[in-house]
C-alpha cells in the first residue's frame, strides 16, 4: 500500500486549541487541562484512507524556520485580524504551493460559532483555503480536517 508523508504545521494564537486538536487526532481524547508538556510539539499519526496510508508529521506552534519547510499549513482562527496576519506571514515565508486550512475550532461553543459562520467561510474561499468547523472537545471534524488537507496536496509520485 502506498504511503504518503504529509507535513502539517499548526499556527494560531495561544488558547485557540492547537494542542487539543492534535491530541484528539492522535490519541482520540480530550484533556481540558492540556498543557504544553502533554501536547508534545511534534507528533505523528498514520491513517488509512482510500487504499493509501497517510502519515501526518505534525508540528504544534511552529516557528518561522519551520514555516519555510512544511508544505501544508493549518491555521486556527481566533479573531479575523490575527487570522489574516497568519495568512500574510505564510504568503511571505511559506513555500509557494502551500495548502492552507482554517479550523474554526470550539464550534461546540455557540458564541464562537456565530462569528465563524458570519465571516470565516467567505474569507477562506477568497484565499482558496479549506475551512472546517471543528471541536477537539466533542470530536467534530478533526479526522475530516486532516484528510481534507491530504486530499488537497498533490501526490509527488
Ligand atoms: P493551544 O494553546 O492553541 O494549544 O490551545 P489548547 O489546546 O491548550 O486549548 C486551550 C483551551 O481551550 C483549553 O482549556 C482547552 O481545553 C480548550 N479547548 C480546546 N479545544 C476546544 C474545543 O473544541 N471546545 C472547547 N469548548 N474548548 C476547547
Amino acid at each position: 500500500m502506498a504511503l504518503r508523508e504529509l507535513k502539517v504545521c499548526l499556527l494560531g494564537d495561544t488558547g485557540v486549541g492547537k494542542s487539543s486538536i492534535v491530541w484528539r487526532f492522535v490519541e482520540d481524547s480530550f484533556d481540558p487541562n492540556i498543557n504544553p508538556t502533554i501536547g508534545a510539539s511534534f507528533m505523528t499519526k498514520t491513517v488509512q484512507y482510500q487504499n493509501e496510508l497517510h502519515k501526518f508529521l505534525i508540528w504544534d506552534t511552529a516557528g518561522q524556520e519551520r514555516i519555510s519547510s512544511c508544505s501544508p499549513f493549518f491555521v486556527l482562527q481566533e479573531t479575523f485580524s490575527t487570522l489574516k496576519n497568519w495568512v500574510k506571514e505564510l504568503r511571505q515565508h511559506g513555500p509557494p504551493n502551500i495548502v492552507v486550512a482554517i479550523a474554526g475550532n470550539k464550534c461546540d461553543l455557540i458564541d464562537v460559532r456565530e462569528v465563524m459562520e458570519r465571516d470565516a467561510k467567505d474569507y477562506a474561499d477568497s484565499i482558496h483555503a479549506i475551512f472546517v468547523e471543528t471541536s477537539a472537545k466533542n470530536a467534530i471534524n478533526i479526522n475530516e480536517l486532516f484528510i481534507e488537507i491530504s486530499r488537497r496536496i498533490p501526490s509527488t509520485d
